[in-house]
């Protein structure tokens, strides 16, 4: 088994629903131990669309990771995810954060997910459950890489 940590992001239709389908179907092939608070964050890259709410889950898994990988698109299209552009409004974006301490680059998946150091909205919720996590590739902890940040980019906690 290992421990992997993934971004869950949607600003399309029922957002909180979304979220809470997307982690049904994560269990069905992990075990989720931790999710983090849900934050809404304003539209980032392509600013003409609804907030987004971003949650991060720490889980547990015998997936590979391109299996994990695989699954996650999967469970995407299953949740109603229309192929859009990069950046671009979608119902549910499932992203591998970290896949345990590994490093992996290849062209289909980068992990540690490449532009999570510099996302407050990914960092945020990371910190609140996994501070000490360290980023396998700079070696710093969560916590260091969100005070790191310039900006936390207008993400605020829900409820
Ligand atoms: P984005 O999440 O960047 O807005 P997509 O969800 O459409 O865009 O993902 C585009 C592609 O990014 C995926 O098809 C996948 O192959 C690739 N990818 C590379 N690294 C990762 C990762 N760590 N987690 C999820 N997808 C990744
Ligand atoms: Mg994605």
């Amino acid at each position: 088994m290992i421990r992997v940590f993934l971004g869950i992001g949607t600003n399309l239709g029922d957002r909180e629903r979304n979220l809470q389908e997307a982690c049904a179907a994560l269990s069905q092939r992990l075990e989720i131990l931790k999710e983090s608070s849900i934050y809404q964050t304003a539209p980032w890259g392509y600013l003409d669309q609804p907030a987004f709410l971003n949650q991060v889950i720490e889980a547990q898994t015998a997936l590979s990771s391109l299996n994990l990988l695989d699954f996650l698109k999967q469970t995407e299209k299953q949740l109603g995810r229309q192929a859009n552009f990069r950046y671009g409004p979608r119902l549910i974006d499932l992203d591998i954060l970290f896949y345990g301490n590994r490093i992996i680059q290849t062209p289909r998946l980068q992990v540690p997910h490449p532009r999570l150091m510099e996302r407050a909205f990914v960092l945020i919720p990371l910190a609140e459950i996994a501070p000490e996590f360290v980023h396998p590739q700079n070696k710093q902890t969560v916590a260091q890489l969100l005070a790191a940040l310039p900006d936390l980019g207008g993400v605020q906690k829900c409820g």
